[in-house]
C-alpha cells in the first residue's frame, strides 16, 4: 500500500525523528517535530508541504527531545495547539528531565506548552481523518500510537521501527519496560495494519513481517539482555557523535563517561570498564564503516 494522498511522510535520519503532516480537513496538522538542532530545517521541510501560518495542530507521540524539538518554531509561526497522551503532559509540564532522558543526554530543553491532551482509546480528529489513540508503553511509558482504521495506517512512532523498536533504556525505567515492549508488540498485532509509519527510519509495507521481526527481537532480549544493553549503546554512542562532531576521541570519550549510561550499561553489556566499553563500540563503528576517524578526530557516516 502506497501512503494515502493527504499524507506525507518526512523522513528524516538518525537524530530527528521523522515527521508526518497531513493536509486535509481544518487545517494542516503535524506529527512529531524532530530534535532542537534541527528545528528550523524541520520547518523548512514542512513549509514545502504546507503554508506554516497555517498548521492547526501539532502531535507528539512522546516526551523525547527528538520528537517535539520543532513544536516551539512551529507554534510561533502558527499559533498551532499541541495535542499530547495525557501521561506526556505530565511529564512536559511538570519539566521531568529524568523521564524525559535530558540528563542522559546532557541536552537542553525548551520547555513545550501543552494544549489538548489524549487517553488510551480515545478516537481523535487529524485532519479528515479519525485516529484511535493506542497508548504503547516500552520504550517509554507514554508512547502513544495512532491508529487510522479505514486507510489502516497506523503511526507507530517509537514502539515499532521496521523490525525493530526505540531503544529500552531498562536502567532507568526499570527491567518490566522489556515486558510491557513485548505487550505492545502483542496488541499492535491485533491491528489490521496495511502501512506504518514510524518514528525513525523507513516506512513498513509489511506490518505483519516487521512486528514478527520485532517480536522475535524482543524475545531474544529476554533470554539475552546483554544484546538490549549493546542496542542501546549503539545508539546512544552513535548519538553523542553526531551532536559533537568532529570530536577527538578522547574528548567524546570523558564527556560520554560524565554522563550515567556508559556506567549504567558496561557491566550489563558484560564489559565491566565503562572507557574500554567506548572505546570498543567507536572501534566497531569504525570497522563497519559507519564512522570515520580523520586527524585525530571522528566523524559519523549515517546521516544526521
Ligand atoms: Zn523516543
Amino acid at each position: 500500500m502506497s501512503l494515502p494522498s493527504h499524507f506525507y511522510f518526512l523522513q528524516r535520519g538518525w537524530i530527528n525523528s521523522n515527521t508526518i503532516v497531513i493536509t486535509d480537513g481544518a487545517g494542516p496538522v503535524v506529527v512529531d517535530t524532530g530534535h532542537p538542532s534541527s528545528a528550523a530545517g524541520t520547518a523548512r521541510l514542512i513549509g514545502q508541504i504546507v503554508d506554516l501560518a497555517e498548521i492547526r495542530l501539532i502531535v507528539n507521540t512522546h516526551c523525547h527531545w527528538d520528537h517535539i524539538g520543532g513544536n516551539g518554531a512551529l507554534r510561533q509561526l502558527s499559533g498551532a495547539h499541541t495535542a499530547v497522551s495525557a501521561v506526556t503532559a505530565h511529564i512536559l509540564t511538570t519539566h521531568d528531565r529524568r523521564l524525559m532522558w535530558l540528563d542522559y543526554s546532557a541536552a537542553d530543553y525548551e520547555p513545550v506548552a501543552v494544549d489538548i491532551t489524549w487517553q488510551d482509546g480515545d478516537m481523535v480528529a487529524l485532519g479528515a481523518y479519525r485516529f484511535e489513540v493506542m497508548a504503547t508503553p516500552g520504550h517509554v511509558p507514554d508512547s502513544i500510537a495512532l491508529y487510522q482504521p479505514e486507510t489502516r495506517l497506523l503511526i507507530s512512532a517509537d514502539a515499532l521501527h521496521d523490525r525493530d523498536c526505540g531503544i529500552l533504556n531498562t536502567a532507568l525505567h526499570g527491567d518490566h519496560i522489556l515486558d510491557e515492549a513485548i505487550a505492545t508488540v502483542e496488541k499492535l498485532q491485533q491491528y489490521d495494519v496495511a502501512l506504518v509509519l514510524p518514528g525513525h527510519g523507513d516506512m513498513i509495507t509489511d506490518p505483519v513481517a516487521s512486528l514478527h521481526a520485532l517480536a522475535r527481537r524482543l524475545a531474544e532480549f529476554k533470554i539475552y539482555p546483554e544484546k538490549m544493553a549493546l542496542h542501546l549503546l549503539r545508539r546512544v554512542t552513535m548519538t553523542a557523535v553526531l551532536l559533537a562532531q568532529p570530536i577527538s576521541r578522547q574528548q567524546l570519550i570523558e564527556e560520554a563517561l560524565a554522563r550515567p549510561w556508559p556506567h549504567d550499561y558496561a557491566a550489563r553489556a558484560n564489559c565491566p570498564d565503562p572507557e574500554q566499553l567506548l572505546h570498543q563500540l567507536l572501534d566497531d563503528f569504525i570497522h563497519r564503516g559507519l564512522a570515520r576517524e580523520q586527524d585525530g578526530r571522528l566523524t559519523s557516516l549515517v546521516p544526521r
